[in-house]
């Protein structure tokens, strides 16, 4: 049985992530969005663990083999605990290589035994961030389609105080 494991911060979830995690789960027996705690990535997340994990498994509902779990140490260390061999990681702009091809590099020297993989983001998503998504919200702009409709509500009520 062949388990990948597509691992971010996830804060939040956005139509481009859940297009990277869908073609992953069609490709494995089984994925496990691993979303890491982040507590220092840019300020802190705007979302809790709990909230970030809570909107992707409403997103993934429909994918049986898909499942999300929380995690708080080296990648590869969860990915073998959880018996993933395959990290998969969406690659957008050429400004994700570099920083792509970094931590991957780094992961396999931690651990042979897990590769990376990258699936490219379709021309749609090629702009779409959690960041940008949270900017656009902040200041009361569209973000629906951009994220699940679950998440563009959490995102209004979180950042404008209003529904
Ligand atoms: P970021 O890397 O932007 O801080 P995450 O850590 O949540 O955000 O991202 C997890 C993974 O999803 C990364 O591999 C990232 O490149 C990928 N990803 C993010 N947004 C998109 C998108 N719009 N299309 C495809 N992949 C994406």
């Amino acid at each position: 049985m062949k388990r990948g494991m597509c691992p971010g911060t996830f804060d939040p979830v956005t139509s481009g992530h859940l297009d990277i995690i869908e073609r992953a789960a069609a490709l494995f027996d089984d994925l496990v969005v691993a979303v890491a705690l982040s507590p220092d990535k840019g300020g802190g997340p705007l979302f809790s663990v709990e909230e970030r994990c809570a909107f992707i498994e409403s997103a993934t509902a429909h994918l049986p083999n898909v499942s999300v779990r929380a995690f708080d140490t080296l990648l590869v260390e969860f990915a073998s605990q959880v018996g993933a061999s395959v990290i998969i990681k969406g690659l957008r702009a050429v400004t994700d290589f570099e920083r792509e091809f970094q931590m991957a590099q780094l992961n396999y020297r931690l651990s042979t035994d897990i590769e990376t993989m990258f699936i490219m983001a379709i021309p749609e998503y090629m702009y779409l961030s959690s960041s940008a998504v949270k900017e656009i919200a902040r200041h009361a702009g569209p973000t629906r389609g951009l994220v699940p409709d679950e998440v563009h509500d959490a995102l209004v009520e979180r950042l404008t105080g209003s529904r």
